[in-house]
Parts: C-alpha cells; sequence; structure tokens
C-alpha cells in the first residue's frame, strides 16, 4: 500500500519542488519505494530527478489523459533511486482537455491504484495554483505536505490552501488531510522568522514538522546538475535536514 502525498503551497517559489525530489531522495535513500510525480508543467521536479523533460516519450500528460499507465509512464532515476513520472510543457494543456472530460479530477487517483503495491511512497510536486492539475493530485493524495517559508504573510496564505483542502476533504476525498507544515529556507538568526515559526507552533501545534530545512545553497545549485541536494552534496546541512525529514515521515505514516 503506497501513501501519497501531495507537496502543495498556493504561492510559486516557496520550495515545493526543493522539497519533493529532496523527501524522494531521502526516502529513497533510508530504504523506501517512491514515485515522484511531476503534476508541474515547468516540469522542475523533472529535471531536478536527472530526467530529460524534452527527450520523455511519455510523460504524466499521457496518464491523465489515460493513453499510457503509470508503469508505461514512469523512469527509474538510477541516480536519485527513485521513479519519475515526469512532466513538461505539454501538461499545460492537458488543463483545457481534461474539463471536457469524465472524472476529470479523479484520473491520476485512477492511474496510480494501478501501482499501489509497487512503491511505499508517492510525493506529487504541485504547480502553484489550485488548477485542475493540482485537483487531480488532492484527490489522489492521502495527505497534504506544506512548505513555508517563516515570513510576515505565511499564515495568511495558508488560508486558501486550508479552506481548498477542507472542501476537498468534504466533497471529493475523505482521506485528505494536512500532514503537515515543514518550515523551510528557515534562518535562525532572523527574528521575525523564530516568531513566525513559534506561531506557526502555537497555531498548528504538531501539524508543524519537527524537522526544519535550513536555507543552504548547496540545495539551490543542486537542480543546475539535474539532482536533487541529497544526492548532489549529501554532506551539505540542507541535504541532512531532508533526510531527517524523511526519517520523520516514515515514523508519522507509522502511526497514521
Ligand atoms: P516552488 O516549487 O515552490 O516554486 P522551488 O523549490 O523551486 O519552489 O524553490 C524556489 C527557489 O528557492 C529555487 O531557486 C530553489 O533552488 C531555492 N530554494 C528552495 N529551498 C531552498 C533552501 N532550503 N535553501 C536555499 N535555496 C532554496
Ligand atoms: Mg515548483
Amino acid at each position: 500500500m503506497a501513501k501519497i502525498f501531495c507537496v502543495a503551497n498556493q504561492k510559486g517559489g516557496v520550495g515545493k519542488t526543493t522539497t519533493t525530489v529532496n523527501l524522494a531522495a531521502g526516502l529513497a535513500k533510508v530504504g523506501q519505494r517512491v514515485l515522484m510525480v511531476d503534476l508541474d508543467p515547468q516540469g522542475n521536479a523533472t529535471m531536478g530527478s536527472g530526467v530529460d523533460k524534452r527527450s520523455m516519450e511519455l510523460s504524466v500528460y499521457d496518464v491523465l489523459l489515460e493513453s499510457a499507465s503509470v508503469k508505461e509512464a514512469a523512469i527509474f532515476s538510477e541516480k536519485c533511486g527513485y521513479h519519475v513520472l515526469g512532466a513538461n510543457r505539454e501538461l499545460a494543456g492537458a488543463e483545457v482537455e481534461l474539463v471536457e472530460l469524465e472524472r476529470r479530477d479523479q484520473r491520476l487517483k485512477t492511474a496510480l491504484a494501478a501501482v499501489d503495491a509497487d512503491y511505499d511512497f508517492v510525493l506529487i510536486d504541485c504547480p502553484p495554483s489550485l488548477s485542475m492539475l493540482t485537483l487531480n493530485g488532492l484527490c489522489s493524495a492521502h495527505g497534504v505536505i506544506v512548505p513555508m517559508q517563516c515570513e510576515y504573510f505565511a499564515l495568511e496564505g495558508l488560508t486558501d490552501l486550508v479552506n481548498t483542502i477542507k472542501q476537498v476533504h468534504a466533497n471529493l476525498n475523505p482521506d485528505l488531510q494536512i500532514i503537515g507544515l515543514l518550515r523551510v529556507m528557515f534562518d535562525p538568526r532572523i527574528t521575525l522568522q523564530q516568531q513566525v515559526s513559534d506561531q506557526l507552533k502555537a497555531h498548528f501545534g504538531d501539524k508543524v514538522f519537527d524537522s526544519v530545512i535550513p536555507r543552504n545553497v548547496r540545495l539551490a545549485e543542486a537542480p543546475s546538475y539535474g539532482l536533487p541536494g541529497v544526492v548532489f552534496d549529501p554532506a551539505a546541512r540542507g541535504s541532512q535536514a531532508f533526510v531527517a525529514f524523511a526519517t520523520e515521515m516514515v515514523a508519522r505514516i507509522n502511526q497514521m
């Protein structure tokens, strides 16, 4: 039985893709079988996992339109140790094409059901919008991981996402819950970040992961080598934090 998680936040540039690929690599490192699904037409998680989005024959687009299975379209990234169901610009068209189709929000869920026994974790990198693509992710998932920077408007920015998750939970996917908020790009020297972090814990309690991902330049450099930081520079502080987070996730799902 695979546990399926969306990495979502409607803001761009908050660390969704970095979290997805590094958690995937961290989980692989601790012996988990992982499928990473890229639902963002930008294809950054695909490229950042060592898969060239321009030369993929099949992608998540074909899976959503039911012209390929996950098994056919997923590519094993040798360097990263996990499977990649990749995305490229073609996926932007799916948004429009899906509107015409039946079960348009359930397509990824149906496709993933066929590989349920093949993985321990499926991680879905969502685009920075609450679109039909994100909805497919949320309908497939057991939970949502929300990466966030500890900035002034952090809590306010969460309201839309929390409301969407509530609606999907009520109408489409009763399994869905927020698994946790992950503090990313954290710099403890900045008083404001420490304050927002404290507020988060006061407000969301144990929904805030214990692991904290520091701001670390190695994590930002890794994508240009087509690798998650965890693989590119395992000794970097950011990489070690993601492996610790992977261990925390394994412990959390054992309690679910
Ligand atoms: P999103 O997918 O939410 O748009 P990204 O994961 O692409 O966000 O991150 C946005 C930018 O911040 C990228 O350039 C990424 O390399 C950088 N970044 C993300 N996490 C960290 C971190 N912990 N330390 C330093 N840079 C980071
Ligand atoms: Mg992204």
